[in-house]
């Protein structure tokens, strides 16, 4: 939606604008990203991941793309056209009469060579031999080639984004999971991830999303975003003394034992057929999150059901845990996900004035006709679980004795 404009012209002016402009018009795309998924003041995510998430490509390697469709466009220009004189002009200066340093001719061939297509510098002719789409093809082709190894040198570096890194299939899409033609052939980074395309579970995909990029607001987060000690965010909902993270909670947490063994029967039955009987317990834990979260489990069929699983799964969790979210949002300030029936997000903070209007609303409204609040539905939704409100007070009181950080 952003991309057009700041494309405008790029093959002119890509590599020619300052570093920190350039770093400007990225970060309007990953901040649109981060807002996309619902990420807005998470701490420490990485653009890579927002990124690769919804398939969005850097907006250098786009510039450079259409420099260099450009670049052919020159070359196949009627020699006796202004711009292929002035080209050829400015070429010739800068192989052999000096001159021209600061030209689009120079930077371009400083392009040409780093993308490994200097041969097309030196031999011009060689690129009308070929026509347009075969050349859109290798410049796609070497210009994403050098991107996707510059991602690689950059999170080879971020021990923060290895679980992400074995999550995420960077491979070329298949045509049996890919959601549009267009997809086909695609690397993987530049494909939006399908279990993002879910409207029907909103809340499932929003718990996802933070699962994979790390900062769901577990106790482990949330300790660490205070700068405390991981000890410090032991599980609120069960006694076993671990830390509550996100593998504590899908594979080990006893409070949500009944929810996962359901979920796990379903996966584990879906990834042997994909896998011709191979166990998903048998795994080691690392690789059974990642499958869990959405890494290559077989086949498309597989990985579709498992993501209803576990989006599944992970909502019961929230909603189970909803009392632990809204204990720690009043204690320090959050607006972290709680739970709601309807939607994935936290509910906004009234301000005082807002609030007790809505009050006064809510008072003259006749209570056969009004519709209850999210808290009542959530009380009433709860009231079938008996182990959810037999264990919701006593995991208030964990949780607020646990919290004292001195905060
Ligand atoms: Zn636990």
């Amino acid at each position: 939606m952003v991309r057009p404009i700041l494309e405008y012209a790029s093959e002119l002016w890509c590599g020619e604008i300052p570093l920190d402009l350039a770093a400007k018009a990225e970060a309007v795309q990953t901040n649109f990203a981060r807002t996309v998924l619902g990420l807005q003041g998470q701490r420490a995510l990485t653009h890579t991941f927002m990124r690769a998430e919804l398939g969005l490509e850097k907006l250098a390697s786009r510039w450079e793309k259409l420099r260099l469709g450009y670049w052919r466009r020159i070359q196949a220009a009627k020699p006796d056209r202004a711009l292929a004189i002035v080209a050829a002009a400015r070429r010739r200066q800068l192989r052999w009469e000096g001159g021209a340093e600061l030209s689009w001719m120079k930077q371009t061939r400083t392009l040409l060579r780093e993308r490994g297509l200097e041969e097309y510098w030196t031999t011009p002719n060689l690129t009308t031999t070929i026509d347009k789409d075969e050349w859109r093809d290798k410049v796609y082709e070497q210009v994403e080639e050098y991107y996707e190894q510059e991602r690689e040198r950059r999170c080879a570096t971020m021990p923060s984004v290895a679980r992400y890194l074995g999550m995420k299939c960077w491979d070329r899409m298949s045509s049996d999971r890919a959601v549009m033609k267009g997809e086909v052939g695609m690397r993987g980074a530049l494909v939006v991830e399908r279990y993002l395309d879910d409207v029907q579970e909103r809340l499932g995909s929003r718990l996802k999303v933070m699962c994979r990029a790390g900062c769901l607001p577990v106790m482990s987060r949330v300790a660490w975003e205070l700068d405390l000690s991981r000890r410090h965010g032991k599980c609120p909902l069960c006694d076993s003394g671990e830390v509550e993270d996100v593998e504590h909670i899908l594979l080990h947490c006893p409070a949500h034992q009944h929810h996962r063994s359901k979920m796990m029967a379903s996966a584990a039955a879906v990834y042997a057929t994909a896998n011709n009987g191979a166990e998903l317990g048998d795994s080691g834990e690392e690789t059974q999150v990642r499958v869990l979260l959405g890494a290559r489990a077989g086949s498309k069929a597989a990985e579709d059901v498992i993501d209803v699983q576990v989006k599944r799964f992970l909502v019961k969790v929230w909603k189970k845990r909803r009392r632990v979210s809204q204990a720690i949002n009043d204690r320090l300030g959050r607006q972290d996900v709680v739970w709601a029936k309807d939607w994935g997000w936290s509910k906004p903070q009234l301000s005082d004035k807002r609030a007790t209007h809505r009050r006064k609303c809510r008072a003259k409204r006749p209570l056969s006709t009004g519709r209850p609040s999210m808290v009542g539905e959530a009380r009433a939704a709860g009231s079938g679980h008996n182990s959810a409100v037999a264990t919701a007070p006593d995991a208030v009181a964990g949780a607020r004795r646990r919290l004292c950080f001195g905060v």
